[in-house]
């Protein structure tokens, strides 16, 4: 028997990756969204577009009994979205119901396995401000401060999925993705996340000139190439782990070595010019002894190769968009 898998937010860019791949295992699958993926068609067999902060639309979505439904819906971007405090309220109120439906839906058909993405924004920000660099140990995350109200959803909502796994006895599993890029990401329109946002930038500096950062550029992240987040997402779904694990990479980079590491795949010589601007928190990174411990696999991959391939990417987007240069 095929192995039948629903993804929410399949038009989104992890979902759209997510698609591929259980495509390519030989999987059916049917992509749930908004909208369609932006940048190329959806490998999925059947693609709903599907309101999930609709009761009755996440009924329809989840009207079978699934082997295996992917929660990835969120009301989502980048830090210029998630950080400037102006989209608080739709964030939470979206991602929220959409969470709320999801549930009950699937609580009426009952799928195999449920996986949930949460989010590094849950850890608290008081590790993560101060001049201590500690790294995101899933047991820090209590007691509770995430920085934003995207992370206190995010935050609820594992708690949510966590009692529902109890109180239904439908498997779910759970992963806090940290910072994740690659082509076909979203790269302009205040959305994008750093990794894409620096190679935009990039690629229009010319060679000697300077691109802007946000803050001190000393904020340092990890970042996980799509193709690890989608291997790890599986493994976990089909893992026997009950607990939220870190999806992440453990490898830290501050921004302004983000963008010098950019600027080098490019061939490039800039300046960086630092700019007010929303930041986040000073220093997160995925800690990955539990995932390691647990599955016994983490993510391993360096972050260039898939930079290069992002870069590369985006590069050839803003050809497109320009005509020949
Ligand atoms: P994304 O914004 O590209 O994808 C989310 C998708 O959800 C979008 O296509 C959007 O249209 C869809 N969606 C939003 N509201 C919906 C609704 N009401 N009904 C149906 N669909 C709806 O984001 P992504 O980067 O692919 O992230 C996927 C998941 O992983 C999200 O839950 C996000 O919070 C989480 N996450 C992502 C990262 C990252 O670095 N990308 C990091 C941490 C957590």
């Amino acid at each position: 028997m095929k192995r039948s898998a629903l993804v929410c937010g399949a038009g989104g860019f992890i979902g759209h990756h997510l698609v591929q791949r259980l495509k390519a295992e030989g999987a059916y699958v049917r992509g749930v969204d908004l909208k369609a993926p932006d940048f190329s068609r959806s490998a999925a067999d059947e693609f709903l577009y599907l309101d999930l902060r609709d009761a009755a639309q996440a009924q329809a979505a989840i009207d079978v009994p699934f082997d295996e439904v992917y929660q990835l819906a969120a009301d989502m971007g980048g830090a210029g979205y998630l950080f400037s405090g102006e989209n608080d309220a739709a964030v939470m109120h979206n991602s929220a119901l959409i969470n709320l439906n999801v549930l009950e839906a699937a609580r009426r058909t009952r799928p195999d396995r449920l996986f949930f993405a949460s989010s590094a924004c849950v850890y608290p920000r008081a590790n993560q401000t101060g001049p201590q660099q500690f790294t995101c140990a899933e047991n820090t995350v209590y007691p509770a401060d995430p920085d934003s109200d995207y992370g206190w959803e995010k935050l609820f909502a594992e708690r949510l999925y966590m009692a529902f796994a109890r109180n239904t006895g439908i498997t779910c599993r759970i992963a806090r993705y940290h910072n994740v890029f690659g082509p076909e990401g979203t790269w302009q329109g205040g959305r994008e996340k750093a990794p894409a946002a620096l190679c935009r930038k990039v690629a229009t500096a010319q060679d000697g000139g300077s691109i802007e950062i946000w803050g001190s550029g000393e904020q340092v992240r990890s970042f996980l190439y799509v193709d690890e987040c989608v291997e790890g997402t599986l493994r976990l779904m089909r893992s026997d782990i009950e607990q939220p694990l870190n999806l992440g990479s453990a490898c830290g980079i501050s921004i302004n070595a983000l963008a010098e590491l950019i600027a080098d795949i490019a061939g490039k010589r800039l300046q960086l010019l630092h700019r007010a601007g929303p930041v986040g928190v000073h220093y997160r990174r995925s800690d990955n002894t539990q995932i390691r411990a647990l599955l016994g696999w983490a993510p391993g991959e360096s972050l260039r190769p898939g930079l290069e391939k992002t870069y590369a990417w985006i590069a050839g987007q803003m050809d497109q968009a320009d005509g020949p240069r």
